[in-house]
């Protein structure tokens, strides 16, 4: 990638989008569409689609009747793997157009994108479809006289809606394994992000996926999200989003069919630097990229520094040098080390986050502020806040935003429980050069995922999910796929 082959993408005209319902691109039943606003500059990039709920049962029930005729489920495996790889291929040869149509729609900066969006969403596809044919049923230890087989079988209908922060990276983590199962599914791409998701389905549908297998509808999420949510014909939800949502979708579940609901939700992970950590420039540093990267919109970012109370002032000082040395900018420039935020709504909740933490004793050190405002875009700079309480509104809940409260700490028992004071338990992170005192924070915070002397890697091998109020089950590596099977046992005297 270089920046000619960028700028040769940055102002193609984006077409209007229906739904993907049956293989076929159709407009909303009312005819109604909504606007599809840059954050790199406010412009209107496009219109798209917005469903209403007889979309979104047309949608369900295409799913459905694609599901029980066998076109997909019945394939053999094989077959259905190498549709799937296809797939993957399709979105490597056009992984460029994929990035720049995607930060054009969320404004990610394209160094991230590039490599979050369409790289990672094929390599997750590529990864399920290589592990479908590899899954067994079992033989239970039975006594002689019986046979216990243990099947495992697609659950049917999926419905899966997604976020606007990683649509493409995010979405794949839950098409994956339940295409590779044999599942149908039902898309419901975020209202402020679904342009490269579509094109994504588009994709699927050229590598030779039948129609019906896969359906997208467009539109608020309290109208075809409830629809999808509320139905009687889908058997798994599946959902990376808020908490607030999340809490509806098991409402949801619990007044229609008591669908499985499995629930990827936000956090307000700590990033816990020791004074014995290894190295405190690099600590900065990745601190700085662990919740600054793509304005902070991340879910694991470490949006709570806990900084070991004698190297506070100098941690700090270091952090903020880092954070301003990242390049605030176009996204689509790949000098741009912090792009857009996604909205304007989004930028507004940030900085109020910013007055609030004020008001209750936060000092700012630097950021705070909406800024590039002549490009007429959504532009934060990156926001540290020192002086953060546990009780804390910047400690309890989730910013989404470029916004790191930091908070100090006298010894491992104290950082410890600072780290576990929240409802959260996505993330985190620990930096030190104690072997043992590693081990034993990665056991004592609770969270999904700890970091140990880095902040933010990972790949598809590993499960990525959530404990507390920061969800239920896992994306990705192998134990995602239980999400998207039942287990069937048959019992055979014999
Ligand atoms: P959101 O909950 O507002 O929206 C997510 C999706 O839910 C969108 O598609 C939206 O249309 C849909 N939706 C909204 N209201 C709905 C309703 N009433 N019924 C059904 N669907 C509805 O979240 P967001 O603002 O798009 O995403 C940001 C959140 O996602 C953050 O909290 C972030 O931490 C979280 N997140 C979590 C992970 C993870 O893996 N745990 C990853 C990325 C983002």
């Amino acid at each position: 990638m270089d920046q000619s082959q960028i700028d040769a993408l940055r102002g193609a005209a984006v077409a209007k989008r229906g739904h993907i319902i049956d293989g076929k691109s159709v407009p909303a039943s009312d005819g109604a569409t909504m606007d599809i606003v840059s954050p790199i500059d406010g412009s209107v990039l496009t219109q798209v689609a917005c469903g209403t709920a007889a979309d979104m049962e047309a949608a369900i029930a295409s799913a459905r009747a694609s599901f029980d005729d066998g076109r997909w489920s019945g394939m053999p495996p094989a077959a259905r793997k190498k549709v799937l790889l296809k797939w993957a291929d399709l979105i490597d040869a056009n992984a460029l157009e994929l990035a720049v149509l995607g930060v054009r729609d969320n404004g990610t900066e394209i160094n991230m994108a590039i490599k979050a969006e369409p790289g990672s969403a094929a390599g997750t596809i590529r990864y399920y479809a290589e592990a479908l044919d590899k899954i067994y049923g079992e033989i239970a230890p039975t006594s002689a006289d019986v046979l216990g087989l243990i099947h495992k079988e697609p659950v049917g209908v999926v419905g899966a809606i997604i976020p606007w922060n990683f649509p493409m990276m995010i979405g794949a983590w839950k098409l994956g394994p339940a295409l590779a199962m044999g599942n149908s599914v039902v898309l419901k791409p975020a209202e402020t992000a679904s342009l490269s998701l579509m094109r994504m389905v588009d994709l699927a549908h050229d590598a030779g996926l039948p129609p019906g297998v896969l359906n997208a509808v467009t539109g608020e999420g309290a109208i075809v999200g409830e629809a999808l949510g509320l139905s009687m014909d889908v058997d798994v939800l599946v959902f990376t989003g808020s908490g607030g949502t999340g809490r509806r979708l098991m409402e949801y579940s619990a007044r229609s069919n008591m669908k499985r609901v499995y629930l990827e939700l936000g956090g307000k992970s700590p990033n816990i630097i020791f004074a014995d950590a290894p190295n405190l420039d690099e600590a900065a540093k990745v601190a700085a990229g662990g919740i600054f990267r793509n304005s902070g919109q991340v879910c694991v970012a470490g949006s709570r520094l806990l900084v070991e109370a004698s190297i506070h002032d100098d941690f700090v000082a270091a952090v903020v040098k880092a954070a301003e040395a990242m390049p605030v900018g176009n996204p689509l420039d790949m000098t741009t080390a912090i792009g857009a935020v996604n909205s304007e709504v989004q930028l507004a909740a940030n900085l109020g986050f910013v007055e609030t933490a004020k008001s209750e004793g936060g000092e700012v050190i630097t950021g705070g502020e909406r800024i590039l405002q002549d490009i007429g875009g959504f532009y934060m700079a990156p926001t540290v806040i020192t002086g953060v309480t546990p009780d804390a509104t910047l400690t309890q809940k989730e910013v989404f935003g470029p916004v790191l409260g930091v908070t100090s700490f006298s010894d491992e028992t104290e950082a410890t429980r600072l780290a576990n004071a929240t409802v959260y338990g996505l993330a985190g992170g620990v930096w030190t050069s104690n072997l043992s005192r590693a081990h034993r924070m990665v056991k004592s915070v609770r969270t999904g995922v700890m970091h140990v002397n880095t902040y933010g890697g990972a790949d598809g091998t590993v499960p990525l999910g959530g404990v507390g109020q920061s969800g239920n089950g896992h994306d990705k590596s192998l134990h995602a796929i239980e999400k998207y099977i039942n287990l069937k046992t048959a019992w055979i005297k014999l």
